[in-house]
């Protein structure tokens, strides 16, 4: 039975650790004040904003962050999931300085955007590819050329996914639970203002680890081009796709004349090699790529089926960019991944995995708290919710946010960098050392020990 929490010991402990990081941290809510006076929210994505204050960070190297304050704090939170190679690797250092002294930009094709591409096509099964910029542009790609494909305008997402920042694919991303109808015909929510509000027409939605629900919905619907999916929930802390879902979605999209794209912008190269498609051996028609490709550099990729990659050739689908394919992102990404992110590389993360989910496991069984560890290789977190998440309404309806909110505070106060609230997850890098998972795990006891106590 996991333990009663107590309201008013996490209210208490709450005012308490941020009083220790607004201690901790004055520098950064300094440079906050003045960010604040000409960027709204103090920063430049407004993920980045968050309560009490950003922290400013002023360098990294290898598992470690240094804070505008000097603090040195062991990096779980990994540019939102980008450094799982870790800070300042010296082999990708030294790829971007040698590119850097030849040149930054040409927007022209060079020797490394190709063998990029090749190692990318080699990991995710797919036979073309090109690149973008962000996760974003990756996934705007994806749809535009599944709607070409298919001469289809509507696509249908998983409610609970973020896709990055553009209109058809904002929608249902966390709306609330007040406004978002009965789970067997979710509305279509939208995230921000400033939206075309035709898009709540043409992009429907659907719960994730329900291949009925999908089926249902592509029956009645005969207008979607394509499904997007991220295969592995990551934007609602960690949710797995059940034995056998992905399968399932594969095979309910062909059948439906519909394209099944496969947001990896998170899984990418962080949980193998070759992301969801390696791991779970499903084969979508488009992947988008972005985060951890770039090895710290803006870079991301759509990648597709020879058929569906032709409307480019062919020049039917517009695919553009003046920074695409840019030779110092492109420098770095061939260091990263054909150096750096080697199969000895992936066995770490997972051994890292391994040693995180039982570390934090045993501190939920030891103090009762009702939560649990899930993840997968470099990707991962705990859940506090007593019982399994397995789509965003259970997300929403169970995780305790203040919970989250408490333990990330407890993380940032000990010296440990974390992605807060209740939405991210830790990635783990090739440069954490066992004492650096231990150091979190001390952490997350004391919270425990604290909230139970
Ligand atoms: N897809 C997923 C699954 C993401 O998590 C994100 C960003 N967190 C994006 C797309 C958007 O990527 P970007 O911020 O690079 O545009």
């Amino acid at each position: 039975m996991p333990a009663a929490i107590d309201r008013d010991k996490v209210k208490a402990l709450t005012e308490q650790r941020e009083r220790k990081f607004r201690e901790q941290t004055k520098q950064s809510k300094l440079r906050w004040e003045q960010a604040r006076r000409v960027l709204p929210l103090g920063v430049s994505s407004s993920f980045q904003a968050q309560p009490p204050y950003p922290i400013f960070i002023e360098r990294g190297k290898g598992a470690r962050v240094w804070d505008v304050d000097g603090r040195q704090l062991v990096d779980f939170h990994a540019g939102f999931g980008v450094m799982v190679m870790g800070h300042a690797h010296p082999v990708i250092s030294q790829a971007i300085i040698e590119a850097a002294g030849s040149g930054t930009h040409f927007a022209a094709p060079g020797a490394r955007m190709v063998r990029v591409a090749e190692e990318l096509v080699r990991r995710f099964q797919l036979p073309q590819i090109r690149f973008t910029n962000s996760g974003t542009e990756s996934n705007l790609d994806a749809v535009r050329l599944a709607r070409a494909f298919t001469g289809k305008q509507g696509i249908v997402k998983i409610e609970g996914s973020y896709h990055g920042h553009f209109d058809s694919l904002m929608v249902s991303v966390h709306p609330d639970p007040a406004s978002i109808g009965p789970r067997e015909r979710p509305a279509a929510v939208p995230f921000t203002e400033g939206m075309l509000r035709s898009v709540l027409e043409t992009t429907s939605v659907v719960p994730f680890n329900d291949p009925d629900a999908l089926d249902r919905h592509l029956q009645e619907r005969k207008d979607v081009a394509a499904l997007i999916i991220e295969p592995i929930m990551l934007n609602i802390g960690t949710v797995l796709p059940k034995p056998g879902y992905l399968e399932a979605v594969r095979e309910i999209t062909r059948r439906h004349g519909v394209l099944l794209i496969f947001d990896e912008v998170k899984t990418g190269v962080t949980i193998a090699a070759g992301g969801v498609v390696e791991r779970f051996g499903v084969v979508p028609d488009l992947i988008a790529l972005a985060k951890a490709i770039g090895g710290g550099t803006p870079l991301g990729a759509v990648m597709g089926t020879d058929e569906v990659m032709a409307l480019i050739s062919e020049g039917r689908v517009k695919q553009l960019g003046t920074f695409n394919g840019n030779h110092l992102s492109t420098a770095a990404a061939e260091a990263c991944l054909t150096r750096v992110l080697t199969p000895a590389a992936y066995l770490r993360l997972d051994a890292a995995a391994a040693r995180m989910l039982a570390g934090c496991g045993a501190i939920i069984d030891r103090y009762g708290l009702p939560a649990y560890p899930v993840g997968i290789s470099a990707k991962g977190c705990v859940m506090f919710s007593p019982q399994p998440v397995e789509d965003y309404r259970g997300w929403a309806a169970h995780v305790d946010a203040d919970l989250a909110y408490l333990g990330w505070l407890y993380h940032m106060t000990s010296g440990v960098f974390m992605t807060a609230g209740k939405d991210e997850q830790w990635t783990l890098s090739i440069a954490h050392e066992d004492e650096d998972i231990d150091r979190f795990v001390a952490v997350f006891e004391e919270f425990a020990a604290d909230v139970t106590g």
